[in-house]
């Protein structure tokens, strides 16, 4: 496919992992729409434990509620159980899911149409031997709720554990939501969809059409074969990263020497020619990021193509 930002539709800024009164947040299903409408967000994934809240029980006020429910399942290496994030969910039944492994549970979720995520690995206290275990849709890279409570919310490790072996799983930020709203808003996905509805927007994020952040925007992301251009909002770094050791490139970190500028705003590299994968990534100066899933260039075409999944 073309790079996410040049398809056609618009983008839309959603939170994907959202707790209500149903389980155990503090809001009840109107309040969370209601408080994310006023943070200008455009979707929210209901996901409560082990039940699905129903779209429908709300009033969207212009924003799109869809379907969702967080199970755990499994047993990790050390012990703890996997929490897997199911987004998509039109309902879901008691005992209806498998949880005895995560594999089971993930292969009944995404059987009745959900993208699967292992939630907050870091959190969980997951490593690499689980994580590599499950072949699901993607990972939660950063986790709001989890930062915010513990320090153990930034995934970024374990999400390059799994690329690292060539797979491609998708790259999510989410708030994880619970606690009335001081866990909320800081981390999003940016999807490309072709309108505001919640199968366009499942189906924009099946393809891996979004990127994630927990603060700046990706404005631009042209990708030919010769040439990738990023533009953003005003960051201390931009970074093209690959999954290997020591792999990646960073612009230049910014400084208060001339003539580093103290801020960025655009980068242009010539991205890896050996058709391998690669993430772009940009961080502020406050540490906050936003990072593109993991793309490669065909470029046997003559029409160079984004592959992302
Ligand atoms: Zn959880
Ligand atoms: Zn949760």
């Amino acid at each position: 496919m073309d790079s996410p930002w040049h398809l056609p539709g618009e983008w839309l800024k959603g939170a994907l992992h959202v707790h209500t009164t149903n389980s155990d947040g503090r809001l009840t299903p109107q309040e969370v729409i209601d408080t994310y409408a006023a943070c200008g967000y455009d979707f929210v994934v209901f996901s409560d434990h082990g039940k699905v809240t129903q779209p429908s029980s709300v009033d969207g006020k212009g924003l799109v509620a869809i379907g969702g429910a967080e199970i755990g399942a499994g047993k990790s290496v050390l012990g703890s159980n996997y929490h897997l994030l199911a987004v998509g969910l039109d309902d879901l039944a008691e005992g209806e899911i498998d949880t005895t492994t995560a594999q089971r549970a993930v292969d009944g979720l995404r059987a009745k149409g959900a993208l699967v995520f292992v939630a907050h690995p870091y959190w969980s206290l997951l490593d690499e031997v689980d994580l590599r275990a499950v072949e699901c849709d993607g990972v939660e890279v950063f986790n709001a709720g989890c930062e915010y409570e513990t320090q153990h919310g930034d995934s970024g490790q374990h999400w390059d554990w799994v690329t690292a072996t060539g797979k491609r799983p998708l790259g999510v930020a989410v708030d994880d939501s619970h606690w009335g709203f001081w866990d909320g808003a800081g981390g999003w996905v940016m999807v490309r969809s072709e309108e505001r509805s919640a199968g366009a927007i499942l189906a924009a994020l099946k393809a891996g059409s979004f990127y994630s952040s927990t603060g700046p925007t990706i404005e631009e992301l042209d990708v030919a074969a010769d040439r990738l251009y990023l533009r953003c909002s005003e960051v201390a770094g931009i970074r093209m990263l690959r999954p290997g050791p020591g792999m990646g490139w960073t612009n230049h970190w910014t400084c208060e020497r001339p003539p580093c500028p103290t801020v960025v705003t655009e980068a242009e590299i010539a991205p890896p020619g050996d058709g391998a994968a690669f993430r772009m990534e940009i961080i502020d100066g406050a540490g906050r990021k936003a990072w593109t899933n993991l793309m490669s260039i065909d470029s046997a075409e003559a029409q160079p193509t984004v592959i992302v999944r």
